[in-house]
Parts: C-alpha cells; structure tokens; sequence
C-alpha cells in the first residue's frame, strides 16, 4: 500500500505582527509526530540562474551552519549545479530561484513526507526574484545566506516563530534588507535541530596531535589519529637537551604534571566523540642548576654549550668542576685535574703594586683564557676594615710558559700596612 504523500511549506515573510515566543517548533505529523529526514546526510542541487554572484558560495555557506551543530549529527551536503527549479515534487532537492510575487513572501521552502511516518521525502527552497538578492548583506537587498539559513532551518522541520523574544534567532519567520543576523544559530535554533537530529556517536574519536615551537618532539608525532571507540593511547613528549615542556594541554585545559618535565608520559582515555580532541606541547628553555659559586647560572649555561657540551644538557648538569672550568677557561669535559690559580707573589714600589700569579696545574694549558676577577684590598691596621683597592679582570692576564703572570697597577698604592689578593667570580 502507498502512503500518502503530504506538503508543508515554510514562507518568509516581510511583513510584522508578534505573537507568543517558543524556543523552537518541528512540523509534526497529523498524530503528533516529528516529521524528519530518516537519514542524517542531504544533499542539495543549486540553481544559481537569476542569483547573484557568488550564490552558491552563499547556499553551501548556510548549508555548512546547520552542518556543523555541537550536539547534533545532520549534514546538508553540495550535490552540484541543476537547471531544475524548486516547488516541485520530482525527487531532486533543489535551492533555487523563482517568482513568487509581490506578496510579501521573499523564500519559500516546500518539504513533502509521509504522515504516517513523519519521512520527509523532498526538500525545495525558492527565493523570490520580486526581491534583489546580495550575498554581502548589501542594506536595501535581501541576503541570500541570511534568508537560505533559515529556508533550511524549515528543511530540517524547523517552523517560524513570530513572538517578540524570537526576533534574533534564525527561525523567526520575518526578515528584511540588508539583514544577516540569521546566518548564525541561536541558542534556541541550535536546541531545535539537536532535538530533531540528535547526535549520534561515531565509532571512534579523534585526535589531533600538535606541537608549538620546534624544541622538542612527540610520540605519537604530530597528525591527526583515528582512534577506536572505547581505546585509550598515550602521548609521550619529550623536550630537547636544555628544554623543558612548557605546558600540555588536552582539548585546551593544561596538565599541571607535565609543567617543568623534561619527558611525560600523558594517558589519553577515551576522549570526546563529537569532537576532534587535542593534545598540544609546547617547551620553554631550561635552566638547570650548575655548580657555580656566585656566578650566575646562565653565565656556565652558555658557556658549557658553548665549549664542548653542546646539546649534552645532562653531562653539563653533572660537571661539578663547571665553575672551575668557567674560571680557568678550560674545556669543561676535560679531566680529571685539579685546576688551580695562586697568587704567588705582591711587590709595591712606591705607589706601584705588581701582583704575580701561578697556575698550578700542569692540566690547565698556560694560553688559557681566564674569566674572573683579581680583587686587590687594604687594611691599615690588624684586624681593621679591608677596603678595595683596585680590581682587574683576569683575561688581561697573560701566562708564561711555565705558567705565571703579572698583573701591574700603576699608582693605586696607598699607605697601609696590610694588603690582600683575591680571585672572585664577580668584580
Ligand atoms: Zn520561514
């Protein structure tokens, strides 16, 4: 036996006269029931003839909104170019052009169904060509996204509303030049089509894998993944030698255990399935603690990178002799030695002082360069004050073969009776 095919129209008027608001209303059949699309994927032809430029673009665009429904699965699809016109009944759904006269009407969408089940079978949407059609909201035209949106909004079953507190939702059944506020869904346009299409899960979830910056690496690598629904995975990241992660973030929300990690090691459970999920890393440089007196960390940061350690952050962390190495200039991997710089010898004539040094290690090359500070200081009596005196940055020092130095300081002498030498890391 054949049901009976039935036809409801949705008409967009220009004309006003408020009524009572609904959040959202679906056609129903004769009994009550929903009238839907069976299926959650439509496709559309587009006629583009007495359209403007760009219509198609336009049509695909409002299509694309109610395509894209968080808490809905329905999918207006582009099933190319047709010479068909809409409002008629051939199995061809159809968005097209067409006089409606000067009524007020500016779209009229035509869905037929079987009352019996609530089964749409046909969609047609034509705009009327009483009006001139803008695709950029231009003010004394109609705007073919704006209008197209809520013709389709009627081809999901969605009906007009006409109270006061309907006027910003896409649905609302009137509409005028150079308006586009129906192009995006209100919240009660979105509840209405996640009523009638509810979403259905996928079989699997995805992730996306994405790394900000270039100083470390994950595993899986950056992709997107199509997961089994229900199956849970790991991500590892992993930071460069003198990196650390910065932050991990799944869909946005940072995992506070991750901060600071040179490795970590995340478990991803089952994630959303109505969603593509997200796992980012970024890094941030490192500052690992050296052994390092008063000088500062990234002073022998640089300088181990920058003599022999390279990116061996772990083997420069775990040099204990790094602030020696700094001091002396030496190769930081270098070694085993005892490195060593005396000051051997102070000789003042009248206000000249000459200090002499001796490196004391046959392990230290005598052209080395040394980085620190000679500090020359004074006192006048016993157990009185030290003041400085002059200081010298240990690099002018230049060693002879078998290791000594003298550093000279014309005219700072004073009378005092005590002095003292020192070698600091700092002036
Ligand atoms: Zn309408």
């Amino acid at each position: 036996m054949k049901s009976r095919i039935y036809r409801y129209l949705g008409v967009l008027f220009a004309a006003l006269a408020p009524m009572v608001s609904y959040a959202y209303t679906v056609n129903t059949t004769t009994t009550g029931a929903d009238i839907k699309w069976p299926m959650r994927s439509v496709g559309f032809y587009i006629n583009s003839s007495s359209g403007p430029t760009g219509t198609s673009t336009a049509l695909q665009s409002a299509m694309a909104t109610w395509s894209v429904v968080t808490g809905a699965t329905f999918l207006f699809s582009y099933l190319g170019t047709t010479s068909r016109t809409g409002g008629t009944y051939d199995n061809y759904n159809v968005l097209s052009f067409g006089n409606l006269g000067s009524g007020g009407t500016i779209a009229q969408n035509s869905c037929w169904y079987y009352d019996n089940t609530g089964e749409i079978l046909e969609s047609d949407v034509v705009f009327n060509t009483y009006y001139t059609w803008s695709v950029s909201g231009e003010a004394s035209k109609m705007d073919l996204q704006n209008i197209a949106t809520h013709e389709l909004g009627h081809a999901l079953s969605l009906e007009d509303l006409y109270g006061a507190g309907d006027t910003e939702k896409t649905m609302y059944g009137y509409a005028t030049t150079g308006e586009t506020k129906k192009r995006s869904l209100d919240s009660d346009d979105i509840a209405g089509i996640v009523h009638i299409y509810p979403f259905i899960p996928p079989p699997h979830w995805m992730l996306n894998v994405t790394l900000s910056g270039s100083s470390g690496s994950v595993n899986p690598e950056v992709g997107l993944y199509t997961m089994p629904l229900g199956s849970s995975t790991t991500v590892v990241a992993t930071a460069d030698d003198w990196y650390r992660i910065q932050s991990l973030t799944t869909n946005g929300t940072p995992v506070a255990a991750a901060a600071e990690k040179k490795v970590y090691t995340h478990s991803v459970a089952s994630m959303a399935t109505n969603k593509t999920n997200t796992v980012n890393v970024t890094f941030t440089d490192a500052t690992p603690v050296l052994v390092g007196g008063s000088v500062s960390n990234a002073t022998l940061l640089t300088y181990a990178k920058n003599h022999g350690y390279g990116n061996n952050e772990s083997g420069a962390a775990a040099d204990a002799n790094l602030f020696y190495d700094w001091l002396l200039g030496i190769d930081p991997r270098a070694g085993p030695y005892t490195p060593g710089l005396a000051i051997t010898a102070m000789a003042i004539t009248n206000t000249d002082l000459t200090i002499v040094m001796q490196l004391t290690t046959n392990a230290v090359p005598k052209n080395t360069q040394i980085n620190g500070w000679l500090q020359i200081q004074g006192s006048t009596n016993v157990g009185g004050a030290y003041t400085n005196i002059v200081s010298a940055q240990l690099p002018q020092a230049v060693f002879s073969g078998n290791g000594e130095a003298r550093i000279h300081f014309p005219g700072v002498v004073t009378p005092r009776h005590f002095y003292k030498a020192q070698i600091h890391s700092t002036p």
